[in-house]
């Protein structure tokens, strides 16, 4: 069921449990501001979440909320990610969901990152 992006955040949402290991991650990166690690269900070759570490439900909240530098820092990790992966010559695909017509189901916000072969369209 997609999450309402406008209700406040639950700390205990399966991403909050991960990123206090209380529930393991297959992690591939971590800084200050963010983490990211395999998608359980992955659809492309590589598929990759990076969610931050601050308490953000959505792009929604972090976008109008989230100080400047957390904001810098969330952004720069997700290029860290991809860059470690060696998916920038080879190219890859960024993609966050947001509420109901985005098909969010996990209520702390995350960033998709797939890669691997080549993605075909946008949207199927
Ligand atoms: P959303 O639809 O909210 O944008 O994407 C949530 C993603 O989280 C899905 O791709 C789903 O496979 C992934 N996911 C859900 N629960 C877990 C989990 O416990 N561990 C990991 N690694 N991924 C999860």
């Amino acid at each position: 069921m997609p999450i309402d992006p406008t209700l406040p955040y639950d700390d205990n949402n399966i991403f909050a449990k991960i990123l206090r290991d209380e529930i393991p991650s297959n992690r591939v990166y971590e800084d200050e501001w963010a983490i990211a690690f395999h998608d359980i269900n992955p659809q492309a070759e590589i598929h990759v979440l990076v969610i931050p570490r601050g308490r953000w439900v959505s792009w929604d909240d972090f976008s109008a909320r989230a100080e400047a530098e957390e904001v810098a820092g969330f952004i720069r990790a997700v290029g860290n990610v991809a860059r470690q992966l060696g998916l920038v010559e080879p190219g890859y695909r960024l993609l966050a969901n947001i509420g109901q017509n985005g098909g969010q189901e996990v209520p702390h916000l995350h960033v998709h990152l797939f890669g691997g072969q080549a993605l075909g369209r946008m949207i199927a």
